[in-house]
């Protein structure tokens, strides 16, 4: 099973050490993370997620080719039963066409060689099937994507 308490705001810092030299290069990014409970989780899943987001959120920055840095903004909050953490980019965006196949397997817009379509579909796998949790994502082409994932702080039996 190997559930665990597990500290969302600290795998999303030591997630960031391992993406930050990627990142680095596009994007600055600002953290808000705030005052949240442990949770319990399968924490090398929970950041093999996180990792999978930041380093999209790179490349559509990346792909943007503005002269100036993009940012990614990473904020954590919780209610009574949930934590969320929103991963916000100013990337190139999903167009409305595509948003509802980016979870799917093998779905991918970039080069052969380049990119998987994988990475989502396993996130979606850890969040929703292993977690109970939820996955979302707002986006504009142009301006920007926002992925929020929502995490129960207790797992009841399922
Ligand atoms: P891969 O990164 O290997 O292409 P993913 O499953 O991680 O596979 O993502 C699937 C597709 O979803 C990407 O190819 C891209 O088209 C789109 N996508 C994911 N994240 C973003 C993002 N932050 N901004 C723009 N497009 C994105
Ligand atoms: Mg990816």
């Amino acid at each position: 099973n190997n559930f665990e308490d597990y500290d969302v705001n600290a795998g999303i810092e030591s997630t960031l050490l391992v993406a930050r030299n990627e990142i680095k290069y596009w994007a600055e990014v600002e953290i808000e993370l705030g005052n949240i409970p442990l949770i319990q989780a399968v924490g090398g899943a929970i950041n093999q997620v996180f990792l999978n987001i930041f380093v999209n959120a790179a490349q559509a920055i990346k792909l943007k080719n503005t002269e100036s840095l993009g940012l990614i903004r990473i904020k954590t909050y919780s209610d009574e039963k949930n934590i969320y953490c929103e991963i916000t980019d100013s990337g190139i965006g999903i167009p409305a066409d595509q948003v509802n196949k980016i979870f799917n397997p093998f779905f991918t817009t970039k080069p052969v060689g380049q990119g998987t379509g994988l990475g989502l579909s396993i996130s979606y796998d850890i969040i929703i099937t292993k977690h109970h949790g939820d996955i979302n994502v707002t986006s504009r082409v142009g301006v920007g994507t926002t992925f929020t994932i929502k995490l129960p702080i207790k797992q009841v039996a399922h």
